[in-house]
């Protein structure tokens, strides 16, 4: 639907009309998508990252953290694992860790492949020939979050690097035929309800497929330390407008907003998402690849979180999607 700069401010300012902004964006979804909730299982498998963002927890100029990177073996083993479970899509998350060249990754998607799931890439930004190759061994979506699309803001927050080059990078994706997925993160330090409507209308004009809302949240380790970060509030607020704004793309509910509230993905649910990511990496890795505090599940095991969502999911009148969760229900066809 077709919403104006001054509408989308007045959804994302007005806190009295929260709970309507909230239900009316439930009945969109609802209307658009049904009652299918699609689970994607998150592979978290590098902390090592070039770069150096202000907000982030694994920014390169952390020395407290102790980095992982998991060999190719592992990373398809733990693959398999979670194609067995049942998940139909395997997001692939890490830093831009450039270990993983385009050999080595064409070869781990190809292997992949091989389970007949969906593969989503979140790696960051890379060559146009890597995203073709990635592409043509049998990647299906890419997630990549422009973050802000106050320029300013973001080259504060992303030192070395650019924010044109990023927005490039996305049309790259789109132009190979992956299912795009980006987003925003809302309650940045001088980021204004504004600039957050402008992002949405950004995000609308792109076209994507999907949409990753979620708040920031200061981590201890960063240059952010004290600042406030956002409030579940808003986050909500934001995606269920997004959800207005595009009302058949693929909505998840983030982690990060479960790690404010206990129940912040089913309210996310209730709100306009339609999709949720439960972690499926193994044992100590789940706590060092450290976005940001008090990130959820950190001690618990793939099964348990399938079956915990899974049940939450179920109890609020809801089901698990069984196919692969596309925008439009498709699987993108690989170009060659
Ligand atoms: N290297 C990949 C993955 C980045 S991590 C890429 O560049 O796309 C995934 C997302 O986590 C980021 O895009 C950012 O939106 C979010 N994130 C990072 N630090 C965060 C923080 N402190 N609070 C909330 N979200 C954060």
């Amino acid at each position: 639907m077709t919403l104006t700069r001054e509408e989308i401010i007045l959804y994302l300012q007005d806190e009295a009309g929260q709970k309507n902004l909230l239900n009316r964006a439930n009945q969109v979804r609802k209307k658009h998508l049904g009652n299918e909730v699609h689970l994607r299982g998150l592979i978290e498998f590098s902390n090592i990252c070039r770069n150096n963002c202000l907000y982030c927890g694994i920014r390169k100029d952390n020395p407290a953290l102790h980095r992982y990177r998991m060999s190719s073996e592992e990373l398809v083993d733990t693959a398999r694992k979670a194609a067995e479970m049942g998940f139909k899509t395997i997001v692939m998350q890490s830093g831009e860790d450039m270990w993983f060249d385009q050999k080595i990754m064409c070869d781990i998607i190809e292997q992949i492949k091989k389970f007949e799931v969906a593969v989503t890439l979140s790696i960051g930004e890379r060559s146009f020939a890597d995203y073709k190759a990635f592409r043509e061994a049998g990647a299906d979506r890419y997630l990549m979050r422009i973050e802000t699309t106050d320029k300013e803001l973001y080259h504060q927050l992303d030192p070395q690097m650019s924010w044109q080059h990023r927005y490039e990078c996305l049309l790259m994706i789109k132009e190979l035929g992956y299912e795009l997925g980006s987003g925003i993160m809302v309650g940045l330090p001088g980021q204004t309800i504004e600039s957050i409507a402008d992002d949405l209308l950004f995000l609308d004009n792109l076209g994507i497929d999907m949409a990753g809302i979620g708040p920031f949240i200061p981590h201890p380790q960063t240059p952010l330390k004290n600042e406030a970060g956002g409030t579940l509030d808003l986050a909500l607020r934001t995606m269920a407008t997004m959800r207005l704004l595009m009302p058949d793309i693929n909505i998840p509910a983030t982690t990060a907003m479960e790690s404010l509230h206990p129940q912040g993905r089913i309210m996310a649910l209730q709100s306009g998402a339609n999709v949720v990511m439960p972690n499926v990496t193994e044992g100590e890795y789940r706590k060092l690849y450290e976005l940001y505090p008090g990130k959820i599940c950190v001690d618990d095991t793939p099964l348990h979180c399938k079956s915990c969502i899974g049940m939450k999911i179920l109890a609020i009148g809801r089901k698990i999607g069984e196919g692969y969760g596309g925008h439009n229900g498709k699987l993108p066809q690989t170009k060659k």
